[in-house]
């Protein structure tokens, strides 16, 4: 599946929990990391195809990264065990949007355990459109309620001004303005009601 996908993957269930900036961004990471096995196409079509899934999809790759990420986050149990379910997730989507003919070598450098799905769909499919375009409502949508987007740790200012943007555009008015403002206007009623 597409590296976007896995970032914003891991961006939109890092918004559902008690998290830094910092470890949101180490959620992309974690769901995204295994791709870095793709790198392997700078040496031609055949290196990718021998070394895409292996290297970056496997358990122990994904324990590393869990392990390195959590070092700088702060309930640091908490943060691998997330990091590793990310991963994992990255594993699951890869199962079924890579296209047909991939193999996750799950144990690499181990033999077994290779998974292979039979019913894979196309790696340019509506199916893998769809969850992208999805995410990226969703995104858009933590944007407006709470104010951040993915670049929020990396560029804040630029961060900053796309909520902003956002929010102008969407009409979007948070929960509590709109309660306070229900507040004031009772407030003041019952000024005038004191008044009378
Ligand atoms: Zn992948």
């Amino acid at each position: 599946m597409h590296v976007q996908t896995h970032l914003l993957s891991g961006w939109c269930i890092a918004n559902y929990l008690d998290l830094s900036p910092r470890e949101r961004l180490f959620a992309m990471v974690a769901a995204a990391a295994a791709d870095v096995d793709g790198i392997s196409r700078i040496a031609g079509e055949e290196a990718y195809w021998r070394w895409h899934h292996t290297v970056g999809h496997n358990l122990w790759f994904g324990l590393i990264v869990s392990i390195l990420l959590a070092a700088f986050s702060s309930r640091r149990l908490y943060s691998m065990l997330l990091y590793l379910g990310l991963f994992h997730l990255h594993l699951l989507m890869d199962y079924y949007g890579s296209g047909p003919g991939w193999h996750i070598h799950y144990l690499w450098p181990l033999r077994g355990a290779i998974l292979t799905n039979p019913n894979a769909w196309e790696f340019y499919s509506w199916q893998n459109l769809t969850i992208f375009a999805g995410l990226l409502v969703w995104t858009v949508w933590i944007a407006l309620r709470n104010g951040r987007t993915p670049l929020e740790a990396l560029m804040p200012s630029l961060d900053a001004k796309i909520v902003a943007w956002l929010r102008r555009n969407f009409g979007y008015r948070r929960a509590a303005d709109g309660h306070s403002a229900v507040r004031r206007s009772n407030a003041s009623q019952a000024d005038l009601d004191q008044t009378h």
